[in-house]
C-alpha cells in the first residue's frame, strides 16, 4: 500500500487516524486531504508534521478540480473518508452545507476513485473475492444514521436506517452512496458507524470540551431539555485504532459498528465531569454544579443512541482500551495542559493563520 488519502485529517477524529497510520506505516505515504474549515486545525498534527511519510494537501471535497489535482499527483491506493460537516446544531441552521459536503463531496470522491481505479465489474453485490486492500474506499460514519432508540435495545449493523437530523440524513445518504458504488461498480468498500467520540483535540462546540472550557472559565454548562438524553461514548484514540484495524483486517463489503459499551445520560456525564474537574482544579466538591443550566431543547432531538459493537469485538478482537472515567480524566488533563489550543481554536486565529499559509 503506497499512497493512502485520509480526508478530514485535520479534524478531531481524522487527526488521530492520520497519526495512527503515519506512526504504524513508514512504508506508506499518508496524504491528509482537508479544506481546513473552522473545524480543521493543523495544530492537531504538530507532533507528526515533519514525518517523511506524512503530507498535507489543502483541498475541498465539494470541488472536483481540487480533488482531481490530488488524485493525479498521488494516484491513491486507498481512501479513508472522514471529511464532513459534523455538528448537528449547525445542520439545523444550515442544512445545505451538510448536503453539499457530506453527500455531494462523498459522491465527488467516489467518482474520482471510480475513474482512477481499475474495478472488476464482476465484483458487484458485495462479492469481493479479492480481499487485498488495494483500491479500498473506507467510509467513516456515525450511529446517528439509525435514528433514536427507546429505553431498551441497541443498534446493530442490520438496524434499518432512520436518520432524524439534517446531519444524520446527510451521513445516511453518503453511506448509501458508498454501498451503491460497491454494489454497482464493484468498488471495494468498508463502512463503520461509530458512537459519540471524546478526547484530545475535540472542537469546543461539542458537549464535553464545551463543559471543560466553561468549568475552567466558570461559565454556564448548557444542558438540553431534561438532561436525560443518552449517548454511548468512545475515547477517540480507541476509535482511531478501530479504524486502523478494520482497514487492514476486516472483509471488504462489510459494515462495522464501533462503540464504547458505555451509555451515559447527559446530566450524569456532566456531573462526572464536574466531579473530576473540581478535584483536579482544587475546588470544593460540587463547586461547579451551580453552573448547570438547562436550555431549550434541540428540535427533533434523538432520545437515546446505544451501539452494539459485538461484531467488531468477535470478528477482530477489538475492545476499548480505557474505561470512560479513565478516558475522561485523560481528556481533562489534555485540555488543562493545552489551554492555548483551546484559545486559538475558539478565537479562530489558527484558522486565519493557516488560510494565509495555504491559500
Ligand atoms: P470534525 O468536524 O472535527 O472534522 C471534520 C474535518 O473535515 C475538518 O478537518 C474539516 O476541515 C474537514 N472538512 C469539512 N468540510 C470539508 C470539505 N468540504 N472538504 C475537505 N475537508 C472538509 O469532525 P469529526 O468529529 O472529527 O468527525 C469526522 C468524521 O467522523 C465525520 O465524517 C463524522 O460524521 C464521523 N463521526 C464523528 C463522530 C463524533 O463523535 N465526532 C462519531 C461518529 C462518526
Amino acid at each position: 500500500m503506497k499512497n493512502i488519502i485520509i480526508t478530514g485529517g485535520a479534524g478531531f477524529i481524522g487527526s488521530h487516524v492520520v497519526r495512527e497510520f503515519v506512526k504504524n506505516h513508514p512504508e506508506s505515504t499518508i496524504i491528509n486531504l482537508d479544506a481546513l474549515t473552522y473545524a480543521g486545525n493543523l495544530e492537531n498534527l504538530k507532533d507528526i508534521e515533519d514525518e517523511p511519510n506524512y503530507v498535507f494537501e489543502k483541498a475541498d471535497i465539494t470541488k472536483v478540480d481540487e480533488l482531481r489535482r490530488i488524485f493525479e499527483k498521488y494516484n491513491p491506493d486507498a481512501v479513508i473518508h472522514l471529511a464532513a460537516e459534523s455538528h448537528v446544531d449547525r445542520s439545523i441552521t444550515d442544512p445545505n452545507a451538510f448536503i453539499n459536503t457530506n453527500v455531494n463531496g462523498t459522491a465527488n470522491l467516489l467518482n474520482l476513485c471510480r475513474e482512477f481505479w481499475t474495478l472488476n465489474p464482476d465484483h458487484t453485490h458485495g462479492n469481493f473475492p479479492d480481499q487485498s486492500r488495494s483500491n479500498l474506499f473506507y467510509h467513516v460514519s456515525t450511529d446517528e444514521v439509525y435514528g433514536s432508540l427507546g429505553e431498551t435495545g441497541f443498534f446493530l449493523e442490520t438496524t434499518p436506517y432512520d436518520p432524524q437530523s439534517p446531519y444524520s440524513a446527510s451521513k445516511a445518504a453518503s453511506d448509501h452512496l458508498v454501498r451503491a458504488y460497491g454494489n454497482t461498480y464493484g468498488m471495494p468498500f468498508i463502512v463503520s458507524n461509530c458512537s459519540n467520540n471524546y478526547g484530545p483535540n475535540h472542537f469546543p462546540e461539542k458537549l464535553i470540551p464545551l463543559c471543560i472550557s466553561n468549568i475552567i472559565n466558570e461559565k454556564p454548562l448548557p444542558i438540553y431539555g431534561d438532561g436525560k438524553y443518552t449517548r454511548d461514548w468512545l475515547f477517540v484514540i480507541d476509535h482511531a485504532k478501530a479504524i486502523h484495524q478494520i482497514f487492514f483486517e476486516a472483509r471488504t463489503g462489510e459494515t462495522y459498528n464501533i462503540g464504547g459499551f458505555n451509555e451515559w445520560q447527559n446530566i450524569d456525564l456532566v456531573k462526572e465531569l464536574i466531579k473530576q474537574m473540581d478535584e483536579k482544579l482544587g475546588n470544593e466538591a460540587g463547586h461547579s454544579e451551580k453552573l448547570i443550566t438547562y436550555v431549550k431543547d434541540r428540535p427533533g432531538h434523538d432520545k437515546r443512541y446505544a451501539i452494539d459493537a459485538t461484531k467488531l469485538s468477535s470478528d477482530l478482537g477489538w475492545k476499548p482500551s480505557v474505561t470512560f472515567e479513565e478516558g475522561l480524566s485523560k481528556t481533562i488533563d489534555w485540555f488543562l495542559e493545552n489551554q492555548e489550543w483551546l484559545e486559538h481554536v475558539t478565537s479562530g486565529s489558527y484558522q486565519e493563520y493557516y488560510d494565509g499559509q495555504y491559500s
